[in-house]
């Protein structure tokens, strides 16, 4: 028995606690006394305070109410209002699922429901949103939890005992190092390596999806073993940080991966369609749905600022990174008081429509891993408002000239916050109303943020819960999810707007659409991200007005006649001021940081600014360099 668990017996009655189980870092008691469960004068929460661990008590097993009784009572507790959908029970844990559209009416006043279920059912509720927009994905996801809930309990517990049992190797000299197995001086591929006398972890585990050359991670180095590794925490979901995680679940790796909830629905979204895209490509894809399913199976999700222990001396918590729905930045406390490092992950230290902006105040910090995509002196960006205004005068022209604006977008992130700006537009009367077609996967994203409010900036949560008013359910928003009804779109709806993947016109329904309006001058293209050297986007971003076309073997010519713009300022990453004034804004005031997530030149520029700027030591690792921070 660890010895956490002898601590917390000590502490309470003998023979009231039948089973001791671990969930990860949080501790569950279970107990066949159903007067004790109810009511135990607090001295749960006394043991919480004390040890600063999660602990929570559930009835055993044995004494829970008939399943089909307690269904039967919870519906009849909870209003119907509340849209009660599914009730799912996890039978092995004591805890019932409510799935509810409005899980506020669903928890009643302070609580009020939730301990009346509790009290008449002696089941444990947690009450789940309904995402607004239904999505198979989540269902799925939810689907695999509930259907593998007793692998759950073991792996969980198998998490538990590494982080309670004890060290496992010699506690003899204490020392940190971060190795970067991608991502140094470069961007794609993320993933470095923390290791203590204790601890193997990853942050982050990328692809770089525009080099065929070198996209991978480099997992051979010498110092990393798969069969070591404690954790891998992911800071959000894009390819380049996510990507190759299903790769280690292929080659035996079932520990945990910790990230927040939005970051494991739209990272299996995202990995799914990296697969069709391969395929499509004519590529054997590296990994398949079967090793998405793993990842989802052992993820453990956080919340932001909550605490967690990942291994006997790694403790970390995620805090809102603004960069895009449920993007974290890693906190990690490492050994005991030794030494806090912050790993920014992609981050924005500035308001957007979607999202707050990134946390600058943590409980200490000695080393900040910074990102630098825009950290070149010449990344500066144009206002926010500018760019909304850039993008109105853009649809409104083309909307007079009877025309259609082709937006080609990444799916996750800059789609939502085009989407949220002509959405406050409309609703401000300041433009018509205009439809807007939102293709394919940006659907199925967007569907994944109605189901996560919480995540979301304070202005967009205040509408969706106090005026009943979700943005992204406007009647503005009509989904295209087939080709015939995309070819309606084109050919028999009038002026509109487009939303469609990929973002640079590299494949995808962007490019259907594009080679049936190109050749319109009443049509717009509008272009609201960084376009790839070589992609087909930045080629007519730079005014080629020509292409040829293979299409099935056929020759096609394309002539480019539509209106092209280029609207800057929609990006989830900080710009180079807001990189310099989040430094400046972060309390504590690190005292190294390590500049990553750039390109050479721009890592390098931003390193030497934030080290004459604040008089803090830098350093931007190449990949493969290892940096002793302790
Ligand atoms: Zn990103």
């Amino acid at each position: 028995m660890a010895d956490i668990t002898k601590e917390i017996l000590k502490n309470l009655p003998e023979n009231k606690i039948s089973d001791i189980n671990f969930e990860g870092a949080n501790i569950v008691l279970y107990t066949k006394d159903k007067d004790f469960f109810l009511n135990n004068n607090g001295m749960i929460k006394r043991i919480v305070d004390n040890i600063k661990k999660r602990v929570e008590l559930r009835p055993d097993p044995g004494i829970t109410m008939d399943m089909e009784e307690a269904e039967k009572i919870i519906r009849s507790l909870i209003p119907e209002e509340a849209g009660i959908d599914q009730v799912i029970f996890d039978s092995q844990r004591s805890r019932v699922i409510i799935e509810a559209d409005k899980p506020g009416l669903a928890i009643g006043k302070q609580g009020s429901l939730l301990r009346d279920i509790r009290t008449q059912t002696l089941w444990v509720p947690l009450i789940r949103r309904k995402p607004a927009i239904r999505s198979k994905l989540i269902e799925n996801i939810r689907a695999v939890l509930y259907q593998h809930s007793d692998y759950r309990r073991k792996f969980l517990d198998k998490v538990g005992h590494r982080i309670y049992d004890g060290w496992r190797r010699e506690k003899k000299n204490e020392w940190i190092r971060l190795t970067y197995l991608g991502s140094g001086r470069q961007v794609g591929r993320s993933c470095i390596f923390l290791q203590t006398p204790e601890s193997r972890v990853l942050l982050d585990c990328g692809i770089n999806v525009a080099s065929d050359e070198k996209p991978y991670p480099y997992l051979d180095a010498p110092e990393f073993n798969i069969n070591d590794l404690d954790a891998v925490i992911l800071s959000h979901a894009h390819i380049d940080h996510c990507g190759f995680i299903p790769y280690l679940f292929k080659y035996g790796y079932r520990g945990p991966v910790y990230c927040t909830e939005p970051t494991r629905d739209v990272s299996a979204l995202l990995l799914l369609d990296y697969i069709k895209i391969q395929r499509a490509d004519g590529q054997d894809p590296i990994f398949t749905s079967e090793e998405i399913k793993e990842m989802v199976k052992h993820t453990i999700t956080l919340e932001y600022d909550e605490v967690s222990d990942v291994t006997p001396d790694v403790r970390i918590t995620l805090y809102n990174a603004g960069h895009i729905l449920g993007s974290a930045m890693v906190h990690m406390h490492v050994g005991n008081g030794l030494h806090n490092i912050l790993y920014s992950g992609d981050q924005k230290y500035g308001r957007t429509l979607l999202l707050e902006p990134a946390v600058t105040m943590f409980p200490r910090l000695e080393t900040l891993m910074l990102e630098a995509t825009y950290g070149g002196k010449e990344n500066i960006m144009p206002h926010r408002q500018e760019t909304d205004e850039e993008l109105m005068t853009i649809i409104k022209e083309t909307m007079e000239r009877g025309g259609k604006v082709l937006i080609p977008t990444l799916g996750v992130g800059r789609a939502q916050e085009v989407m949220l700006a002509i959405e406050a537009m409309v609703r401000e009367g300041r433009m018509a109303p205009v439809p807007v077609y939102i293709d394919g996967m940006v659907w199925d994203v967007t569907a994944i943020h109605t189901a996560y409010p919480e995540y979301l900036n304070n202005n967009i949560r205040k509408l969706i819960f106090h005026k009943d008013q979700n943005p992204f359910l406007h009647e503005i928003f009509t989904r295209v999810g087939s080709q015939k009804e995309r070819m309606d779109v084109i050919e028999n709806k009038g002026a509109c707007v487009v939303l469609a993947t990929s973002g640079m016109l590299t494949g995808g329904p962007s490019v259907e659409y594009l080679k049936h309006l190109c050749d319109n001058p009443k049509n717009s293209m509008g272009f609201v991200n960084y376009q790839g050297e070589g992609s087909m986007g930045r080629r007519i971003q730079k005014g080629e007005k020509e292409f040829t076309f293979s299409d099935g073997g056929k020759q096609e010519m394309l002539q480019i006649k539509m209106h092209v713009h280029t609207v800057e300022g929609f990006s989830g990453h900080s710009s180079r001021n807001q990189l310099m004034n989040f430094v400046a804004k972060c309390e504590p005031r690190p005292k190294k940081v390590i500049v990553n997530h750039g390109e050479n030149s721009r890592c390098l520029d931003l390193a030497s600014s934030i080290h004459k700027g604040f008089r803090i030591e830098t350093v931007a690792p190449r990949n493969l360099e290892t940096v002793r921070v302790k």
